[in-house]
């Protein structure tokens, strides 16, 4: 038997989770038909919610007790998500892929031909198109793919998403990158392995609203740039480099002109430039180097990525135990 742990990261995910729920249950029951060696698990994470999204899953619980859940403290991130879920599964396969339906279930039983040979240990949608995106959106997307490949040693396939059909072998290779900054599409990419890319065309939301605003995805690729590469410390000193080389040229300049010529050099324009301008220098390179001082602080601290408030376990036991007591 070969068992398959579905993880599914949910925030405010109350209106769709019954939608992708039929939908998986169909699919999986076709992929049972097929392949009778496959069990499914699905582990959902409920990521801090403020809708009944935890009592959706509670409900579920109740109806199928393949259903296991996790739900956080607070909202932690879909990356916290992710890992809890990586860490709670049992499957010799997981699968992650979001609530809302647009990794749809019905690419499953393809990415499990790929993986289960062992040709591939891992498979994954890539879109090709960023329908239904705003213009500006996927011009910063594209820039921000472009840039990352440019400056990091990992790849970052434009497009590719997390929706992925894994083995236990790379899930275990993922958990073992136990940092705090936790840039998924970074790790996937950094632990390597082959990936199998399914191409395809985006599709809108079953329903519900993206918890992603522009800024948040702004600052989501600064933190990705941040946690895959360090040319942005290699680009403060090449600045400072550069100013220097600058200011030598103007002092050699300035004293030729006074010993040469004796021309006095008129002074505080001048002077207000320059101090402007190296101190802007100085703040932009310490600002760079701040900001990966924070998150070397972060991660010394080494706090745990996510805290649950329940799980599956917590909940189905109290309710055997509520019910032993209404016996007695
Ligand atoms: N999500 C999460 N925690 C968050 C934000 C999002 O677990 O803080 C989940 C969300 O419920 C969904 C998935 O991550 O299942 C993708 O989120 P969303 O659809 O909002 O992002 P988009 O598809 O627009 O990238
Ligand atoms: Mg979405």
């Amino acid at each position: 038997m070969k068992l398959v742990s579905i993880v599914v990261p949910c925030y405010n995910e109350e209106e769709v989770l019954p939608l992708f729920y039929d939908e998986i249950i169909k699919v999986t029951n076709q992929m049972k038909q097929t392949h009778s060696e496959l069990e499914f698990e699905f582990l959902f994470i409920d990521d801090g919610s403020k809708d009944k999204t935890l009592e959706g899953f509670r409900k579920l619980a109740d109806i199928d007790e393949r259903v296991r859940f996790i739900s956080f403290s607070r909202n932690f991130g879909k990356e916290a998500g992710m890992f809890a879920g990586l860490k709670n599964s049992k499957g010799d396969y997981v699968v992650v892929m979001d609530a809302d339906l647009q990794h749809p279930p019905s690419f499953l039983p393809e990415m499990y031909e790929y993986v289960k040979n062992g040709d591939y240990d891992c498979a994954t949608t890539r879109r090709v198109s960023r329908k239904g995106e705003s213009k500006i959106r996927s011009w910063f997307a594209r820039k921000f793919y472009s840039i990352m490949n440019k400056i990091s040693q990992t790849e970052i396939v434009d497009g590719a998403q997390d929706f992925r059909f894994m083995t236990r072998q790379m899930v275990d290779a993922i958990l073992s990158m136990n940092e705090y900054n936790r840039f998924s599409k970074g790790i996937f990419s950094w632990v390597g392995f082959k990936v199998k890319y399914m191409e395809y065309e985006n599709v809108e939301r079953a329903a519900g609203t993206t918890a992603w605003s522009f800024w948040g995805l702004f600052k989501y690729s600064l933190e990705g740039i941040m946690a895959f590469s360090t040319a942005p410390l290699a680009i403060a000193s090449l600045l400072g480099i550069i100013s220097c080389v600058i200011s030598f040229i103007c002092a050699i300049i300035v004293v030729f002109k006074t010993v040469f010529f004796g021309e006095d050099v008129s002074g505080f324009p001048t002077i207000m430039c320059a101090i402007f301008l190296v101190g802007g220098l100085q703040l932009f390179c310490m600002g760079i180097l701040g900001q990966y001082l924070a998150k070397a602080y972060l991660e010394t601290k080494s706090r745990p990525i996510y805290i649950a408030r329940e799980t599956d376990e917590i909940y189905r036991n109290k309710k055997s135990e509520n019910k032993s007591e209404s016996v007695k």
